[in-house]
């Protein structure tokens, strides 16, 4: 029988994170599970390819949510994985416009020595304590509350029974925003360190401190305050031992073809890509809100009418890598660094920049030769710009790097830089967004996207359903999704 025959228990539409933890825990219950990516390679938005001699990040840099009580570790563990992943000694670098130097270490009370010592003593400890004690709460939350946010009664009575009075004693920070945390503690009218707080806000939560809840700020901006850790090979050492353990359980992972539609009929989903046909009794979507609609028409269209958000609302990404030989040690590997001028066109105020580790020697094909993954945000994507010339983006980030010596100009052996075109033709997703569904104060997490496509067996994990953005995030929907389909029909 070939595969467009059989009918496989459940197919997954990409082989993004969220995919692949939804996919392996169910692989784990026994479910034949079938993958289907339109790229060639595997991850999405979390992967490694090679490309001239040098092996690039094709999205996320960093890496958390292996410690306790956190998603991948508890991912990890179900499944019996471990990564060969080190403990980064200070997991970021933060350089303000006026040359002032940020260590963000991951030992609270050092990072507030440290914030103490760049933002002055006022406050800073009672804001950061109170951030961290939330962002605890956050990860011990989000392993409990598996069936969130609930779609029915029975996710409902479920939430309920793992309701405990820390979790009604934490809901009022779902109603309070970073700024207004900010200025409990008096420090809204110091502009560094505004200025500091919403730069790491965006690349944590796609958003500013008037729109992130303090609930899922807080967390998000104690993530260095946590394990922060590096793949000598890059992402893709994450996503090759799960999808190995997924193919180990009689799963299967096809490349190159793209779902154009879905249709469920007779209680079987069947799935059309651009070359076969498969059937499924189960659907789960690893593409984006936006793209899902799009291919399944019989999604419930009017449960996500006013969750699905518009490209003015959405970000991509300005990304470059740039593969240069090694002529010192660093003394961390990600930096955010605050621009001196905005980006041209971009009008970016920051930048991301993620180097291969001082011992790494698998990132590149000859010794002594390493490589830089810079990005940052690319805001509205409704906005066409006029006369857009890449070239001047990229030169622009060069000169400035190269004046906060990350390397000399002789130094550079090879560069590239994608747009939002070119994200869109890389992962597939709409508008070439990417990073996730932006935090807004309005949109409460119990009014994010819900994981249910219908009323029959599709679900949607990633970045666009909540609990949102990033590697923890998505690994977390994918725990969730995978937690209902079974807790629905099995
Ligand atoms: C520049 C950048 C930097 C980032 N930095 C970090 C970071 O440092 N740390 C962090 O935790 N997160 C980071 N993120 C966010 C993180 O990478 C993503 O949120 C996460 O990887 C998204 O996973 P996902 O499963 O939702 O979707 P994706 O990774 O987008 O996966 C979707 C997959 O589906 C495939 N696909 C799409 N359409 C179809 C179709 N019709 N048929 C078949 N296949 C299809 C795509 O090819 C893709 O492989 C970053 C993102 C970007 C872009």
């Amino acid at each position: 029988m070939n595969n467009s025959e059989k009918i496989y228990d459940v197919i997954i539409a990409g082989s993004g994170m969220g995919s692949l933890s939804a996919a392996a825990l169910l692989a784990k219950k026994g479910l034949n599970v079938l993958i289907i990516e339109q790229n060639y390679l595997p991850g999405g938005c979390t992967s490694s390819y090679w490309r001239k001699g040098f092996v690039f990040e094709s999205g996320a840099t960093t890496l958390v949510g292996l410690d306790k009580n956190q998603p991948l570790r508890f991912l990890l563990n179900e499944i019996g994985v471990e990564l060969n992943a080190k403990k980064l000694d200070l997991p970021m670098q933060v350089r303000l416009k006026n040359g002032k130097t940020i260590n963000r270490f991951e030992d609270i009370n050092q990072w507030i020595c440290e914030a103490e010592r760049v933002f002055g003593k006022q406050n800073q400890k009672e804001f950061w304590l109170e951030c961290f004690k939330i962002s605890q709460f956050v990860w011990q939350t989000s392993l409990q509350q598996t069936r969130f946010p609930f779609g029915n009664l029975s996710d409902f009575l479920h939430s309920i029974s793992k309701l405990n009075i820390n979790q009604i004693k934490f809901l009022p920070y779902v109603f309070t925003s970073i700024a207004a945390l900010i200025k409990k503690r008096k420090l809204n009218h110091n502009q560094e360190f505004i200025d500091f707080i919403n730069a790491q806000l965006l690349i944590t939560a796609q958003n500013n401190m008037h729109e992130v809840n303090a609930l899922f700020g807080a967390a998000s901006l104690c993530y260095t305050n946590y394990g922060n850790y590096y793949l000598d090979g890059g992402m893709i050492e994450l996503i090759n031992p799960i999808l190995d353990y997924i193919l180990s359980k009689n799963g299967e992972i096809i490349y190159k073809e793209k779902i154009e539609n879905v249709d469920f009929h007779n209680d079987i989903y069947h799935i059309k890509t651009q070359k076969n046909e498969y059937k499924s009794r189960y659907f789960i979507s690893g593409i984006p809100l936006n793209n899902t609609i799009e291919i399944y028409k019989n999604s419930k269209q009017n449960k996500f009418k006013n969750k699905i958000l518009k490209s003015e609302k959405l970000n991509s990404a300005f990304q470059m890598g740039i593969g240069f030989w090694r002529k010192k040690e660093y003394q961390t590997i990600h930096y955010q660094l605050h621009l001196p001028k905005p980006l041209p066109y971009i009008n970016a105020q920051t930048i991301f920049v993620s180097l291969s580790a001082n011992t790494s020697t698998n990132r590149a094909d000859i010794e002594n030769q390493m490589v830089a993954s810079v990005s940052t945000h690319w805001e509205n994507l409704n906005l066409s710009i006029e006369n857009f010339d890449k070239t001047i983006v990229e030169n622009f980030i060069i000169d400035f790097l190269i004046s906060e010596n990350f390397f000399d100009r002789n130094d550079i052996i090879y560069t590239h830089a994608s747009t939002p075109k070119d994200w869109e033709k890389w992962t597939g997703r709409k508008y070439g967004f990417v990073g996730g569904y932006p935090q807004f104060m309005k949109t409460k997490p119990w009014q994010m996207v819900e994981h249910r496509l219908d009323n029959h067996k599709a679900y949607i994990v990633g970045d666009s359903t909540y609990p949102g953005q990033g590697i923890p995030g998505v690994t977390l929907s994918g725990i969730i999704a995978a937690n209902k389909l079974l807790a629905d029909h099995f």
